[in-house]
């Protein structure tokens, strides 16, 4: 298949390398990629990837291109193409698409749209409420107690939420975004995090393994909230509560994902793509904290190595309808961690332009890849060859996979250790909790 992937970070090589790795050998087109997709293999056996310059967020130039190109199928990566409507463009072009139009893509761009949905589908979720002014924020602040959870309304790449202990704190954060609009104050809800992805063709569903992510900055969950520092996948601690992974993908299928599907469908707002459901397991039940309209990113990096089956079918299946025909996708019992490597200053302001070494030292450490998430080959001013530089906030992902989560940890951290970005930095402590 020739097949568009629109995006540039970790999340779509992780997709793009899932690709590759089938049998059928597809042509992938990235727009606009990074320097780790260019440097995929380019004319292997097993298929081919260029990248282009192009922006993903147009919905009429990504929509010519795919026309003019013989696209087969595109798979949008990042949300920003969803809510500038690149889905629907490609659609009224008869251009299978994986990724919901605008309208159901508010399912991640409006947290209010969110919790109307889930409030009409019956799906359980966080009490909260949308205020307009700050008394009514410490109102409710003061009505759901400590700690306290404060949300921005629309895309904030993940820094948009604040939980904290800290009321003033609080209250500094609703008044920094209600110049911007309402913002959500939320009920704190306690448990453990779980992502789990779900390929929706608009009325059936079909899950992926379930990852957890790490959103905190620093090791211990401090420090400020993130795109996401690391990940791992399966969840091993879900047996305990559930019996098996299977069960507890079961529950949520019933009592989350079927219904809010349905209830967007019944709204003329079918949702093709993927389902990505962030969800807290509290002691009264599961509720989601969370829809995206899109593939998470570090948790794709963890959950697409493991999958045995091929990723194209799926994603043709779901674009195209006829998902509900599919056995359940597939995957290996393996261990699978990443890691992510972030420029000094992340999340606030990252230094970027810096030079990156030692990828070949990581990448050869057994059972190890590399998903780049911000990198170009570029040169700083104390160099003149060329090489490869940090060009945002989340630099690069360590993937490893092992036996069990000791070995692919032990491996993840070999690996990372390899590489040298003045002042990067990344979190020790991810997988921790299962690898003992
Ligand atoms: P969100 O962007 O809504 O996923 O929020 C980012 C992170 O904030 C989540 O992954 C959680 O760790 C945390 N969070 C969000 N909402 C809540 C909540 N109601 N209770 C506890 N933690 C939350």
């Amino acid at each position: 298949m020739r097949i568009l992937v629109l995006g540039s970070g970790a999340r779509e090589h992780a997709i793009i390398l899932a690709l590759l790795d089938e049998e059928a050998g597809h042509e992938i087109v990235a727009a606009p990629g990074n320097a780790g997709i260019a440097a995929s293999p380019t004319s292997s056996a097993r298929g081919s990837v260029e990248t282009i310059a192009l922006d993903p967020a147009d919905p009429v130039i990504v929509a010519d291109y795919a026309m003019d190109n013989d696209i087969e199928l595109v798979v949008v990566g990042p949300e920003a193409p969803l809510v500038a409507g690149v889905a629907d463009a490609l659609r009224t072009r008869g251009i299978a698409v994986f990724g919901p139009a605008k309208a159901a893509a508010a399912l991640e761009g409006s947290k209010t749209f969110a919790k109307r949905i889930m409030e009409s589908a019956g799906v359980p979720t966080g009490r909260a409420s949308l205020v307009d002014s700050l008394p009514k924020v410490t109102e409710v602040l003061d009505e759901f107690g400590a700690p306290y959870v404060v949300k921005a309304d629309g895309l904030a790449a993940g820094k948009g939420v604040l939980v904290t202990e800290d009321r003033e704190a609080a209250l500094a954060h609703a008044a920094h975004y209600l110049q911007q609009g309402p913002v959500l104050v939320e009920e704190f809800l306690d448990g453990q995090e779980v992502s789990l992805f779900l390929l929706s063709d608009g009325t059936s569903v079909l899950p992926l393994s379930p990852a957890q992510d790490y959103k905190r900055l620093r090791d211990g969950d401090e420090g400020p909230n993130t795109g996401g520092m690391g990940a791992y996948s399966p969840l091993p601690w879900l047996d305990e509560r559930f019996g098996s992974e299977e069960a507890f993908v079961d529950e949520v299928i019933e009592t989350i994902a079927l219904p809010t599907v349905k209830q967007l469908a019944e709204e003329q707002t079918p949702f093709i793509g993927l389902l990505y459901a962030g969800l807290i397991l509290t002691s009264r039940g599961i509720r989601v904290i969370e829809f995206n309209a899109r593939f998470g990113d570090p948790e794709t990096q963890v959950v697409l190595p493991r999958l045995a089956t091929p990723l194209s079918g799926l994603l043709f299946a779901a674009a195209t309808g006829g998902l509900g025909e599919l056995p359940r996708p597939e995957f290996r019992a393996e261990a699978a961690v990443t890691v992510v490597l972030a420029s000094e200053g992340y999340p606030e302001s990252p230094e970027t332009g810096r030079r990156l070494d030692g990828l070949d030292a990581a990448a050869s450490v057994p059972g190890v890849h590399l998903a780049h998430a911000a990198t170009a080959v570029g040169s700083t001013h104390d160099d003149t060859e060329p090489h490869l530089i940090a060009t945002g906030g989340r630099v690069l992902n360590v993937v490893a996979v092992g036996d069990d989560f000791a070995e692919a940890r032990r491996r993840a951290y070999e690996a990372i250790g390899q590489l040298r970005l003045d002042g990067g930095q990344y979190r020790t402590d991810i997988a921790a909790r299962v690898a003992d």
